[in-house]
């Protein structure tokens, strides 16, 4: 997304006012005013931006450097450094310094401590980088044609990037360079303390999905279809062509802990044709199995990706599931952004046994291309297996709160939160009461189930039936 600076954003409010400022010659004046106090003012918070940046760059870098130049001398007298080429700010070129420290011996703690990137507080400190901003691109990589690109190269490039951050948590679904924009577009002082921040959580949760496991992964005995979320979309387009329906779940540490006890979901997510990560307890369990889950396949970040894609290919949707008045109002939702998509029908999903066979029969009427399935887990995701075939849908999707979420009804985690990993936390504060056993018992039993069934070789038992995992 890319933002406009606020004399070229466009203008709100009522149209006859907006007329009589635009064609009165004291609103013209008026208004010719205001876009100079504005441009003004724009240009004023940039020179502002970067002069601050560079000075809390230089104190910062000139402070760690100093507090830590024993390990510095000491790595440069035993590694030595090595220069890489790079292209900083506006197409100028310099050498990021690195230490020369192999992944080899005691070299493999250093670099797991990052110390072979300590010697870049040297460019910050000359102005070749910054702590924050783009990462530094080689010449090869930059293509000047390319907008992102552009984009790129109008701040110094950085230690630390937004891209970088989100990629950590599994969420950097855009490519990297309209991530990039994105970041020049909306940078602060505050919004660089705020990477910073968050920067700490993702180092923690490891090393970004490059070591990529393609095909499936088990998660506590669930087999996880380690897809990224645009391939995940394709598959899903896929399979609404395909003659046989298609039953998708999403699984997140509370599911797993519930097909833990619960057999019927477990084999009910066994029976899936698609099982997608939710979560960041699905990538920390990923990483334990040294197996990267590649992206956060959530529901609610597939959801708009999907629509965009059924309404590129004129397909149709029915939603079910939710309180009463909930699915329409996502209807409207859709409607606004996706006026092609078509949409066949809206259920709340709070019936008793005669009203669910009525509602069938309804999305049997309508035969969706794709069925939004929201009755929470384990229900949704046994309803669908029992009814997939009734339904006339092509593909079923378990959505869980995915439609309360785009209904209004419940505000998602602001999305500094999900670069944390706490979009559970977020969801916890929201409803403390009913979630608390949830997050803050089923986390830890997810990790302790995890570990344990790790040091088991492996195998566990539900319910007295002993499973092996293929890993
Ligand atoms: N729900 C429903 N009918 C029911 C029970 C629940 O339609 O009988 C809906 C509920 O309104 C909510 C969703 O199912 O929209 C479940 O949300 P929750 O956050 O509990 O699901 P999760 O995402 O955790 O699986």
């Amino acid at each position: 997304m890319v933002l406009l600076p606020p004399h070229q954003s466009k203008e709100t409010g009522n149209p006859l006012l907006r007329l009589e400022k635009r064609f009165s010659t004291t609103g013209q004046a008026r208004n010719r005013w205001r876009r100079v106090a504005q441009n003004l003012r724009w240009i004023g918070s940039r020179i502002y931006h970067r002069t601050a940046k560079r000075g809390l760059d230089m104190i910062a870098s000139a402070l760690l450097a100093l507090l830590l130049s024993p390990i510095l001398a000491l790595l440069l007298l035993v590694y030595g450094v090595a220069l890489s080429p790079r292209v900083g700010m506006n197409g100028r070129q310099f050498n990021e310094v690195e230490f020369e420290i192999k992944d080899r011996g005691p070299g493999k703690l250093l670099r797991a401590l990052h110390l072979h990137r300590y010697a870049v507080l040297w460019n910050i400190l000359c102005g070749d980088m910054s702590f924050i901003g783009p990462r530094a691109a080689s010449p090869e990589d930059v293509s000047l044609r390319d907008s992102g690109t552009r984009y790129r190269l109008r701040v110094r490039p950085g230690l630390v990037c937004l891209w970088w951050v989100r990629k950590r948590v599994n969420i950097a679904f855009d490519p990297e360079s309209n991530i990039d924009a994105e970041y020049v577009e909306t940078q602060s002082v505050a919004g660089d303390l705020g990477i910073a921040l968050r920067s700490v959580f993702s180092a923690m949760y490891g090393r970004q999905g490059d070591s990529v496991v393609s095909g499936r992964i088990s998660v506590l005995g669930i087999k996880i279809d380690n897809l990224a979320m645009g391939e995940a979309v394709s598959e899903i387009m896929r399979r609404t062509d395909c003659l046989t329906p298609s039953k998708v779940s999403f699984v997140n540490a509370n599911c797993a802990n519930m097909a833990w006890r619960n057999q019927e979901y477990m084999r009910t997510l066994l029976g899936s044709d698609l099982t997608l990560p939710d979560g960041i307890g699905m990538k920390l369990a990923g990483r334990m199995l040294k197996q990267d889950i590649r992206e956060n396949v959530n529901g609610t970040d597939l959801f708009p990706r999907l629509c965009e894609a059924m309404e590129a290919e004129g397909k149709s949707i029915f939603l079910y599931g939710g309180r009463p008045g909930v699915a329409e109002r996502v209807c409207e939702w859709i409607a606004a952004r996706y006026p092609k998509l078509k949409i066949c029908g809206a259920q709340h999903g709070y019936m008793d046994k005669a009203e669910e066979l009525q509602a069938l029969e309804r999305i049997n009427d309508a035969k969706p291309d794709v069925l939004i399935v929201a009755l929470g887990s384990p229900r949704q995701e046994i309803w669908i297996r029992d009814h997939i075939e009734q339904t006339g849908a092509r593909v079923a999707l378990g959505v869980g709160g995915l439609l309360d979420f785009y209904s209004g009804r419940i505000p998602r985690a602001p999305l500094w939160m999900r670069e944390m990993g706490f979009e559970w936390v977020f969801r916890f504060i929201q409803e403390p009461t009913r979630l608390w056993k949830r997050y803050l018992i089923g986390n830890t039993m997810f990790m302790f189930r995890f570990l344990c069934h790790r040091t088991k070789g492996r195998t566990y038992r539900v319910k007295g039936r002993e499973t092996k995992c293929v890993l």
